[in-house]
């Protein structure tokens, strides 16, 4: 019901904000980000301007407090997730600066239990619960690819050449040419059917995603990670399919680098960075205020998302915020993007 009601009031496009809490052994916290309520609003102040004059006011579609837990989470979203069972296209997007939570909440901290199992997790869980409980009437099959932009190139996480791995589960490839276009083509796909095959790709996944990290220069947060779920139903009795796709996203870390200290790689990704983060708010943005020419065409991430931004597609962007009172400039900059897409 709340997905219609803001459907309604904002087309597909909702902004859901989370603050992390402060972790263990970080120091005395000081917090700059108040969490005010279920009606979305968010409070944060400026460390160097306390009292009135350096509060600043947000609102968003909903804000989490930092005690909010990863199911609290997944029940907000579940009737997102659960239409593209019905044929829609979905993107999930976690949006921050590193160390804000995007990873936490789309996949969950390293060696997650069920209890910390994040979006990626529970989305799939959850489609394979429900397609199973439609057997008979509709019959689904899903797929998973998973991919990583890194400087403007797509890499297949998943592909045979780059791992060593066997898939025992693998016994054929989904057949999905579907009418909304496959994401990525030629990334490997994976036909999926219980969660465990899910943590099987996954962790694959994820291996490979480290491959090119060097000590000083974490690659996860220089790439953006997509898992795209493909869904194809068929209705057994009129005959006809469906197809719906979701995408979950765990955008590279959107905090600004200090041109006059980086040269080289560093300076080249960064770049790279910006430019896909702006060219997905412009992307947003323009579908938002439904401007006539969205600039899909800048970015390889929006290149690629097209067929799910837009159009009868849904978006949902989770914003990422570290509470520190260190973080405020970052954080402003993040909620500054998170406002202007919402
Ligand atoms: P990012 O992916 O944005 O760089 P991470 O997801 O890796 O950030 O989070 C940074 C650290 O904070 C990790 O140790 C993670 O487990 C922890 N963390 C993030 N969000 C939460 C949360 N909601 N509850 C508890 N720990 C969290
Ligand atoms: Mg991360």
């Amino acid at each position: 019901k709340l997905f219609n009601e803001l459907q309604e009031l904002k087309g597909n496009i909702r902004v859901f904000c989370r603050v992390r809490p402060f972790l263990p052994g970080q120091g005395a916290p000081n917090t700059v980000v108040e969490y005010v309520g279920e009606d979305g609003e968010l409070v944060v102040t400026n460390p160097t301007r306390p009292g009135k004059d350096g509060l600043r006011k947000f609102r968003f579609n909903k804000v989490y407090s930092p005690a909010a837990t990863q199911a609290e989470v997944f029940t907000d979203i579940k009737p997102l997730v659960r239409s593209v069972l019905d044929g829609f296209n979905v993107c999930i997007f976690a949006y921050g600066q590193t160390g804000s939570g995007k990873t936490y909440t789309m996949t969950g901290p390293d060696g997650a239990s069920e209890e910390d199992w994040g979006v990626n997790y529970r989305a799939l869980n959850d489609l394979f619960k429900i397609s199973q409980s439609r057997k008979g009437n509709i019959n689904y099959e899903v797929g998973v690819q998973m991919v990583e932009i890194y400087n403007e190139q797509v890499l297949d996480l998943l592909s045979d050449d780059s791992s060593q791995k066997k898939y025992p589960f693998v016994s054929r490839i989904l057949s999905t040419t579907s009418q909304n276009g496959l994401a990525v083509p030629d990334a490997s796909m994976y036909p999926v059917t219980s969660t465990s095959d899910v943590i099987t790709l996954m962790d694959v996944g994820l291996q490979n995603r480290s491959v090119g990290a060097t000590a000083m220069n974490e690659r996860s947060s220089r790439s953006h990670s997509i898992v795209t779920v493909h869904v194809r139903g068929k209705d057994m009795k009129t005959g006809s399919v469906l197809y719906g796709n979701l995408h979950l996203v765990d955008l590279a870390g959107s905090e600004r680098v200090d041109r006059s200290e980086v040269k080289g790689d560093r300076l080249r990704e960064a770049q790279h960075i910006n430019k896909s983060l702006s060219s997905l708010g412009d992307v947003i943005f323009s579908l938002a205020s439904k401007s006539s020419h969205i600039p899909y065409r800048n970015s390889k991430l929006t290149q690629l998302l097209q067929s799910s931004l837009g159009g009868q597609a849904k978006t949902l962007m989770f914003v990422q915020l570290n509470p520190d009172a260190i973080s405020y400039s970052e954080s402003m900059s993040t909620l500054k993007f998170a406002e202007r897409v919402s």
